[in-house]
């Protein structure tokens, strides 16, 4: 081709995404036109089936539509198994997906022509004998100095060509190349050439529309995720090596989790953070910096809490930021992926060189190690952002989405889409994407967001080759879907269905509502703010999902402390302050902290994995926003000056997380004879607003005997019987003080209203 002609195929499929619009609305005309069918989707290879809106007594008559020969056929009406639906069988099968085909169904009085969807046919043998190709091809760009080699996976498509570009951003197209199709979808080229540095994309065709999308394997791109930068993580890094000993040694047991978004923690007035420096990956790792009152803020005030881990809101790249306008207000919680392999370019200098988000993420991962911090991603492979826009979708149209009965996308994530992680493509996909951050960044731990939409086999499998890559990877996820989804529910990694995946888990939804009140009705309270009767449910919540109320297995969905993640809020709904405003209103800022102090008091000393939603620590504030994915930073950010009114609660989380570490005995479970680990202690449960549980240590391991935890939320004086020996005080209701040894309890304790005791006696 000269390179004229080049230059006009990328103009052209440059016009081609430009028109996406208006031939999305052109389409969706079309479907009012013929809304007496909802879809024709081939099954198997010689069977395609027809779904009316109202039932047929006569069959309809079917006519395929080969564009790409010039073929027409009539098809055989073989049965319908209801009268919605119709099945036509085809004469030879089906051998060439990339053909463009219709088909024209005629009811005995019009004709309709629909595309021919495939939706039904992905499932079906004839479909995954034939068009899954071998595991063993790595996807994505290979470049050396000398050659580069592109793969790339679809069966449906009927011509792809790969687009060069010198930058990022804007530069025209300067090549283009045909890929060439292999066996089972397999595209593929090598040029014998040198082209690190150099960015890319695809021209693809599926039924004679072409768009030009990203490589769904880019691990890096430039402004905006359009173009993938050609390189691999060696050349990004400058030859540097990875291996396991760079991740943090924090066993999933022993983790305290502080979710974070990047932008958060440093784009606030009240911290002094470089200025160049806010809202960006290296402004999470800035040290030194300080309110105005000399507090620190930043990294050092998260190292003075002491959590393990900080879990960040989405760092992939996200669709919803303009990275090509960041001078304006650009907040945005992230949960519209674009990229899944990508770090997000509104959190690097600069966005339209691929190397410097790369590097930029590395350096902050590499650096919160230093400090001896995990770092975990909260990733959302549930659903893409854009859909009919997205890469998955021109690709292998509806390959990577489940669909509803009608043939349109199924929404369990309740934005309108939700992908098919049952589909061994996009297992595939999230495994290899997953293993790249685990791998290139020494990502510690991924939270998944509605987890309930993928499938128990695919985690399951995700939690192997993870485990293996890093032993004490971090796991867990939110055991529920954002709506209805076609996933039958025994195969769903739903929070009822933990047990059956052993190293993920799920977010303990019944200590959260237990102890603040049911997330959806915010007036609501819970234990810690009054509430009497959600007494069992805070219970339950508060041991670990490990037992129901009544000592049994029934309802308890955790085996393990590590099966659930313990917490009271996080970035959704209202803030934990915001909670108390709306349910007790009325009260002092004073009892609100107490508040405030009981409910992670609670949650720090649960069996899970405790979970602190950052800001938690000084009483954040979102002035009621209980949605704020993409309010301005004015609403988001952490405002550091609260420090200085706020210094008993930070203490307090301070020096139980401290406790929490030294102590394994916190961390126990079920014991062997299948009693819990944390008994409750006699008689605490006559008033629902009072919860005591003695601990003893059954781990060997910790140098206390046992512990009495004591939480009276009520208006009533309690009297608790101490078993034998000497019991020391190490928390009130506003302190902890574990060197504190004058205050000892023999025989019983006296708790006051609104007040919390927690005992200990020394081995
Ligand atoms: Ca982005």
């Amino acid at each position: 081709m000269t390179r004229t002609a080049l230059l006009l195929v990328g103009f052209f499929s440059w016009m081609s995404l430009l028109s996406c619009g208006r031939q999305a609305s052109s389409q969706s005309t079309q479907r009012e036109n013929t809304m007496q069918f909802y879809y024709a989707s081939l099954i198997n290879n010689q069977t395609i089936e027809v779904k009316s809106q109202v039932a047929l007594d006569k069959p309809p008559t079917l006519e395929l539509i080969n564009h790409t020969t010039n073929q027409r056929a009539t098809l055989t009406h073989k049965a319908h198994p209801a009268k919605l639906l119709h099945h036509f069988t085809l004469e030879q099968p089906i051998s060439e997906l990339s053909h463009h085909l219709t088909v024209a169904i005629n009811n005995g009085t019009t004709t309709h022509e629909m595309p021919l969807r495939l939706f039904k046919f992905y499932d079906h043998p004839d479909f995954t004998n034939h068009y899954l190709p071998p595991n063993t091809i790595q996807w994505g760009v290979m470049p050396t100095t000398e050659s580069t080699t592109f793969n790339i996976w679809s069966p449906t498509a009927s011509d792809i060509t790969l687009n060069l570009y010198e930058d990022g951003v804007n530069s025209p197209l300067y090549e283009s190349y045909p890929l060439t199709r292999g066996a089972r979808g397999h595209w593929q080229l090598t040029l014998q050439e040198n082209l690190i540095g150099r960015y890319y994309n695809y021209s693809v065709t599926n039924a004679g529309q072409t768009h030009t999308l990203t490589d769904p394997y880019a691990i890096t791109t430039g402004t905006n995720g359009r173009r993938a930068l050609i390189t691999t993580p060696e050349i990004a890094f400058r030859g540097r090596r990875f291996d396991s000993n760079e991740f943090i040694k924090v066993a999933p047991k022993d983790a305290i989790l502080y979710e974070l978004h990047v932008r958060d923690l440093s784009m606030s007035a009240t911290t002094n953070h470089s200025e160049d420096l806010r809202g960006k990956f290296l402004g999470v790792v800035q040290t030194g910096t300080t309110n105005q009152y000399g507090q620190s803020t930043g990294l050092d005030h998260i190292k003075d809490l002491g959590v393990t881990h900080i879990h960040f809101l989405p760092i992939y790249d996200y669709n919803s930021v303009d990275e090509g306008n960041l001078q304006d207000n650009v907040f945005n919680w992230g949960y519209d992926p674009l990229n899944y392999s990508v770090p997000e370019g509104s959190y690097s200098s600069n966005p339209a060189d691929g190397y410097v988000r790369m590097r930029e993420l590395k350096a902050m991962v590499d650096n919160l190690h230093e400090h001896g911090i995990g770092v975990v991603m909260d990733v959302v492979y549930n659903h893409t952002g854009p859909v009919t826009d997205h890469y998955f979708q021109h690709l292998v149209p509806d390959y990577y989405f489940r669909m509803d009965e009608f043939g349109n996308f199924s929404n369990g994530s309740g934005t309108g889409n939700e992908t098919a992680s049952e589909r061994e493509m996009f297992r595939r996909y999230m495994v290899d994407s997953l293993k790249h951050w685990a791998t290139t960044y020494q990502i510690d731990g991924f939270r998944f967001d509605l987890m309930a939409v993928h499938d128990i086999e695919t985690m399951n499998l995700i939690a192997q080759e993870l485990k293996a890559i890093n032993p004490y990877v971090v796991l867990y996820g939110e055991g529920w879907t954002g709506g209805g989804s076609p996933l039958p529910a025994h195969l769903s990694a739903t929070k009822t269905n933990t047990y059956q995946m052993p190293d993920i888990a799920v977010f303990n939804d019944d200590i959260r509502d237990g102890l603040k009140g049911w997330v959806f009705d915010a007036k609501e309270s819970g234990f810690v703010n009054g509430n009497p009767e959600v007494h069992a449910r805070a219970l339950f919540g508060y041991l670990g999902a490990l037992q129901n109320i009544d000592g049994h297995g029934d309802g308890a969905y955790a085996k393990l402390p590590t099966d659930t993640i313990a917490y009271v809020s996080a970035h959704d709904n209202h803030t934990l302050y915001d909670r108390w405003l709306e349910s007790v209103p009325g009260e002092s800022f004073e009892e609100y902290m107490r508040l405030q102090i009981m409910a992670n008091a609670m949650v720090l000393t649960s069996p899970g994995i405790p979970f602190l939603h950052a800001g938690v620590e000084m009483m954040r504030t979102k002035n009621g926003d209980e949605n704020s994915y993409k309010s301005p930073d004015s609403t988001n950010q952490l405002d550091y000056d609260l420090k200085n009114r706020t210094q008993p609660l930070f203490n307090y989380y301070k020096n139980l997380i401290q406790i929490r570490k030294n102590h394994p005995l916190f961390k126990q479970g079920l014991l062997p004879n299948g009693n819990h680990a944390f008994e409750i202690v006699k008689g605490s449960q006559e008033d629902p607003l009072f919860m005591a549980f003695r601990v003893i240590d059954h781990t060997n391991s910790d140098a206390w005997q046992g512990v009495y935890l004591i939480f009276n939320a009520g208006e009533n004086t309690h009297t608790v019987n101490l078993s034998g020996g000497e019991w020391r005080l190490f928390a009130d209701t506003w302190q902890v003080t574990p060197d504190l040894t004058e205050s000892t309890f023999r025989g019983s304790i006296t708790v006051e209203p609104k007040s919390i005791a927690m005992l200990y006696q020394p081995k």
